[in-house]
């Protein structure tokens, strides 16, 4: 842990712990944005989608260490889960680009049951892009509801709820520099 993660964890008693130290989380984000990078060309760039508003710092740092050409899009979604329902996916702001064609990279801060991203999945790859895939920086496997497939995952973590880097609690904490826990 630095310095500056146990500054922000002195500040507020509400975070239990750290789960991911910020060093951690930078070592692993800079990896996964070499291990995206080689599995696309500067000459067939893909769109990288982000998923606001939770996913805007991890993709931030993840184009940082891109080698390869790419552009970026943002897409605004919320997931009505009801009990026994599979889940629906409202699109509250659709992507600017058109992705038909093109090659796409799903960049999401987490993957919990499941069922947003397999929406999100089906939505996408109704508008015939050459591909979709998925680079997800946390994996709560325990969670899962529906089985997804993805690609590129920076951490698998328990089943608890996290917050930091991007990740709120009510629309706050997002800004923490390392995944914490919240005192329950
Ligand atoms: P899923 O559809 O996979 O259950 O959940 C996807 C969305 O739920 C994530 O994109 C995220 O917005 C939210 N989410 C799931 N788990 C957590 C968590 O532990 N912390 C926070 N802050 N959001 C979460």
């Amino acid at each position: 842990m630095t310095f500056q993660d146990q500054e922000f964890l002195d500040r507020d008693p509400r975070i239990a712990r750290v789960l991911i130290g910020s060093v951690d989380l930078q070592r692993r984000v800079t990896e996964l944005g070499r291990e995206v990078s080689a599995e696309y060309t500067s000459e067939d760039p893909p769109i990288l989608v982000s998923i606001l508003k939770g996913g805007v710092v991890f993709l931030a740092d993840l184009i940082r260490s891109m080698t390869v050409a790419h552009e970026i899009d943002f897409m605004a979604v919320s997931s009505y889960t009801g009990q026994n329902t599979t889940g629906v996916v409202k699109i509250n702001m659709d992507l600017q680009a058109s992705i038909t064609d093109r090659h796409v990279l799903i960049v999401e801060d987490i993957v919990d049951t499941g069922l947003t991203l397999t929406h999100l999945l089906e939505l996408l790859s109704a508008r015939k892009p050459k591909s979709v895939r998925v680079c997800a920086l946390l994996n709560k496997v325990d969670a899962r509801r529906k089985e997804v497939r993805i690609d590129h995952t920076g951490f698998d973590i328990p089943d608890e709820f996290v917050i930091g880097y991007g990740l709120d609690y009510n629309e706050h904490y997002r800004n923490l520099p390392f995944i914490g826990v919240l005192r329950g």
